[in-house]
């Protein structure tokens, strides 16, 4: 296994009861869809992976190592928002570079590296741009570059492709697969759409008001739902 681990992971605020028990275990390597209808937990399950919001109950391992206690930038994750936040005064290289540059990592190195990543998604005649030079699309795949040069152990979406258009999200999903195939790194990515569930996922879990009401590949969940909510949110066949 060694990819990603959460045991008995529930989170209270206040008095509401946002997750309950929630176990998911992946292989490293896998891509795991958080998927289900806004308000139900997905961002904070995956903001409780990342150690930016801290857990009520419960444990999560990332390549085997127990995490729960660690700090964000111990945890060897990368997050990438719906927003870009990319840093407006830097170039497309600066930004790229930015976690490489506070670890120092040599220059050489950091040039390397973002070449690499620059090829990789199709970005590497933009290097010299600024932010506000870029389409969203573009802006998008910066920010994917941004956390791919980081070398993650596990790499966590947000709703990466919600604020683009209809088209150009189809083409990101195309290429999100596809990167995956290529870098082999674990990811969790959450998303209220289950077409894109469907194309991405090597597993789904299905959330509801706190609950995971399925874990199951797409084929699984599509086509043995295992009660009405799933059936109706993944639109299978009745
Ligand atoms: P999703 O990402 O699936 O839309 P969230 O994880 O953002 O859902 O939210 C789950 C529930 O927790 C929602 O009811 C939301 O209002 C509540 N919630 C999220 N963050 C906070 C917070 N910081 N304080 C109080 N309630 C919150
Ligand atoms: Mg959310």
């Amino acid at each position: 296994m060694n990819g990603l681990k959460i045991t008995n992971v529930s989170k209270t605020f206040g008095k509401t009861n946002v997750l309950k028990d929630i176990n998911v275990e992946i292989a490293d390597g896998k891509f795991l869809i958080l998927v289900g209808p806004s308000g139900c937990g997905k961002s904070t399950l995956l903001n409780i992976i990342a150690g930016l919001e801290t857990a009520t109950t419960g444990s999560i391992e990332i390549a085997g190592e127990d995490v729960i206690s660690r700090d964000p930038k111990d945890r060897n994750i990368a997050m990438v928002f719906q927003s870009y936040a990319l840093y407006p005064t830097m170039t497309v290289r600066g930004n790229i570079a930015f976690g490489l540059n506070i670890r120092k990592v040599p220059k050489a190195e950091q040039q390397q590296i973002v070449d690499r990543v620059a090829k990789m998604l199709r970005i590497e005649d933009l290097l010299d741009r600024k932010p506000a030079q870029l389409s969203g699309g573009q802006r998008q795949r910066v920010a994917m570059g941004r956390a791919l040069a980081r070398d993650p152990a596990i790499f966590l979406f947000d709703e990466p492709l919600s604020n683009l258009d209809a088209k150009l999200r189809v083409d990101m999903r195309t290429e999100i697969k596809e990167l995956h195939q290529r870098m082999k790194t674990t990811v969790v990515y959450v998303t209220h759409d289950q077409v894109e569930a469907m194309t991405l996922g090597d597993y789904i879990a299905v959330m509801k008001d706190g609950i995971i009401q399925q874990f199951g590949t797409p084929s699984e969940i599509y086509n043995h739902p295992n009660n009405m909510f799933v059936a109706g949110f993944m639109g299978s066949p009745s």
